[in-house]
């Protein structure tokens, strides 16, 4: 009886540690991330980056605060940097503009905020958070979302703010291959123009648990180079880029028309929530439908019981993830 006792306790032992509880996960962004294409320096820039991200989150879980609050600190360290496509380090429009989109949902009441097209908040994680704790809408878009933002007391900045000669010179690349479209080794014009650019993306999300079981999903980005007329991609979209309930968080990253299309985030938690899908599972068999349409992109969920996922069908994607324990995991590659 000791013996089975005793055998019991290992073998729990010995499967709690196999089974992390993870608190938060965060990507910085899916595409052409290859080892080949990064030097020393910057792959260990973006590494640093993500460990700060994941340590903000952390910080918060660790001291009670809820997931609202770790998915807002660890998005805002990437908004910050000019090596993500969010905040700081937005990518230009085709005029030449950086209009930037977030979202954030809290699961616990379904709650969620969202900004569109938005050219002067310093952080636009911030604006989303304060259209879903502080009006009643869900989304707002451009100049209003701007007002409304300035009258919540959130930080303006000028519009050049989010100038960095990187994008820009990645924008002036996608244009003379639109311009030469029709030269012999053109790019496709059917695919978006971040398939023209040899950049690297970088929008940013991050799924987080808090002490209570409750989980916050945030998407924060400057969308796609070269994009024209008004164009905004799902990472604003409640269900596309971003979604959370009771059970499961996700945000999105890649071709933001498939992601619309496919409903993404919502469609994992839909297969984990009516399907039984665990949500690694779930979250794949989204990725794989994005890819069968054509698109792709990658996507970060977690559930209730601190499993995490992180499926990508680019060539890489900027990831990482934290413990219950404080352990910080980041990748980068396939
Ligand atoms: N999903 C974003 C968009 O379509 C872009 C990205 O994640 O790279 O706006």
């Amino acid at each position: 009886m000791k013996k089975a006792v005793l055998l019991f306790l290992v073998l729990n032992g010995v499967l709690s540690f196999a089974q992390k509880k993870y608190v938060a996960v965060i990507h910085g962004g899916a595409g052409t991330i290859l080892k080949k294409n990064m030097t020393p320096e910057l792959e260990e820039q973006y590494k640093e980056k993500l460990k700060e991200a994941l340590t903000q989150a952390y910080k918060h879980y660790k001291n009670g605060k809820s997931s609202i609050e770790a998915v807002e600190a660890a998005i805002m360290v990437m908004e910050d940097s000019p090596l993500f496509n969010a905040g700081k380090g937005a990518v230009f429009t085709n005029n030449g503009r950086n209009e930037l989109d977030a979202s954030i949902m809290f699961g616990k009441n379904k709650n969620a905020g969202a900004v569109a097209g938005v050219t002067t908040v310093k952080n636009p994680i911030k604006a989303a958070i304060a259209v879903m704790q502080q009006s009643e809408h869900v989304m707002m878009v451009g100049k209003g979302a701007e007002q409304f933002a300035k009258s919540k007391g959130l930080e303006i900045v000028p519009s050049s703010y989010f100038w960095t000669q990187q994008r820009w010179d990645a924008l002036q690349k996608v244009k003379k291959k639109e311009l030469n479209a029709n030269e012999p080794n053109a790019m496709n014009l059917n695919y978006p123009s971040y398939y023209w650019v040899d950049q690297k993306f970088g929008t940013v999300g991050c799924v987080a648990l808090d002490k209570d079981g409750n989980i916050t999903a945030g998407t924060s980005t400057g969308g796609m180079t070269n994009k024209k007329y008004g164009r905004v991609g799902d990472s604003p979209i409640i269900g596309a880029g971003t979604y959370a309930d009771a059970n499961v968080g996700i945000s999105g990253t890649g071709w933001g028309e498939f992601f619309i299309r496919a409903t993404a985030a919502r469609t994992v938690a839909a297969k984990y929530e009516y399907h039984n899908k665990d949500i690694k599972t779930a979250a794949q068999e989204v990725i794989d439908e994005i890819g069968a349409m054509g698109g792709d992109g990658g996507i970060i969920a977690l559930d209730k019981n601190g499993n995490v996922a992180m499926p990508f069908n680019t060539e890489g994607m900027y990831r990482g993830t934290v413990t219950e324990s404080g352990e910080i995991e980041v990748q980068m590659y396939r």
